[in-house]
């Protein structure tokens, strides 16, 4: 609970000063979904949002077991020896944060999580993935304006919210593990698209060759896709998050990227695009959520959805009439 009064402020002044309790304040505001809340929260990322923005911003998808959270324990543990700041949050929108959630299990980054430099952060809990998402992009602010400079966001690889992760970060690393042959196998249609970067973990002991063998057949696979239009060539690189070895090579491909998308322009354009795209997406939230709360469209919903769901009335009338309705013309 976020005791009141709140001064978004002070709040955000603490936020910048690094201050632990400040930050996880900030974040529970984010997180709630009270009215009042969402305005305290909205004046705290307007006062965040100049110290925003200086984060690598990168995603992290695979299937379950693949060793998503071993290798992100890996990988932040390598980045806070570099002298950076990792912060891990989560999109998981299927589980509640208490519940089984990804990031919920304290076993899971123990040695991350116990660093007082890295900080990590469960899903939001929430019914859309929508809201979960959109969360998940003021914590990821937050996290910039309080110094965290590697921004890890993890997906459990359900529903759409590989996509929601994807246009959210800088880059998107899908990890995979070596598999006899059948590449891409078990990967959704449409997710190799997103990756910036393909990690091949596992690459130990008795899977060590299996695991170079499925990075060759990875990479002639992803030639034959399509080169995005930004003259990145989507590397596949091989790693034990276990041993931590090829680690440093994946840092090294997250820091080649950036630079080469930086001096491009194209991380400024894809930024600028991701902003666009959030700011209309949060208009659709704004409005529909205004729309559930009218007293007009409650007291007439009932019936529509009865007759829609009787098949006397066609969805789309339904739909306008309650438009109307919202707008006062009904
Ligand atoms: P996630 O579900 O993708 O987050 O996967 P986890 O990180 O929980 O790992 C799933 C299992 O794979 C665990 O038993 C890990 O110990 C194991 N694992 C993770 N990374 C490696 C690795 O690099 N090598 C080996 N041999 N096992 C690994």
């Amino acid at each position: 609970m976020t005791p009141a009064p709140l001064d978004p402020v002070a709040l955000a002044q603490g936020v910048r000063a690094g201050q632990r309790r400040a930050l996880a304040r900030a974040i529970t505001l984010i997180e709630s979904t009270r009215a009042d809340h969402r305005a305290a929260a909205e004046a705290l990322l307007s006062e965040l949002m100049p110290h925003t923005g200086g984060a690598a911003r990168v995603g992290i998808t695979g299937v379950p077991g693949a060793g998503k959270s071993t290798f992100i324990e890996s990988f932040g543990l390598h980045v806070l020896a570099q002298g950076g700041r990792p912060a891990v949050l989560a999109v998981d929108p299927s589980s509640p944060r208490t519940g089984g959630s990804i990031l919920g299990d304290k076993t899971r980054m123990e040695e991350l999580s116990r660093d007082p430099r890295a900080f990590i952060r469960p899903s939001p809990s929430g019914c859309t993935l929508g809201g979960v998402a959109r969360r998940t992009r003021e914590a990821m602010l937050v996290c910039e304006a309080a110094g965290f400079d590697v921004i890890v966001v993890e997906t459990v690889g359900v529903g759409q919210s590989e996509t929601a992760v994807a246009d959210m970060v800088d880059m998107f690393l899908l990890v995979l593990v070596p598999g006899g042959g059948d590449e891409l196998q078990g990967i959704k249609k449409g997710i190799v698209e997103l990756a910036d970067a393909v990690i091949v973990n596992k690459a130990d002991g008795d899977l060590a060759a299996a695991a170079a063998r499925a990075a060759r057949d990875y990479a002639s696979a992803l030639h034959l896709l399509a080169a995005p239009g930004d003259g990145w060539q989507v590397p596949v690189l091989t790693c034990s998050a276990l041993t931590r070895t090829g680690i440093d090579s994946v840092w090294q491909t997250v820091l080649r990227h950036r630079d080469s998308q930086g001096a491009s322009g194209a991380l400024a354009a894809r930024r600028a695009a991701q902003a666009h795209a959030w700011m209309w997406n949060e208009i659709s939230e704004t409005l529909l959520q205004s729309l559930r709360d009218d007293g007009r469209i409650a007291a007439r919903l009932p019936t529509l959805e009865q007759a829609v769901a009787d098949g006397r009335l066609a969805p789309g009338a339904a739909a306008r009439e309650l438009v109307a309705l919202f707008r006062g013309e009904g």
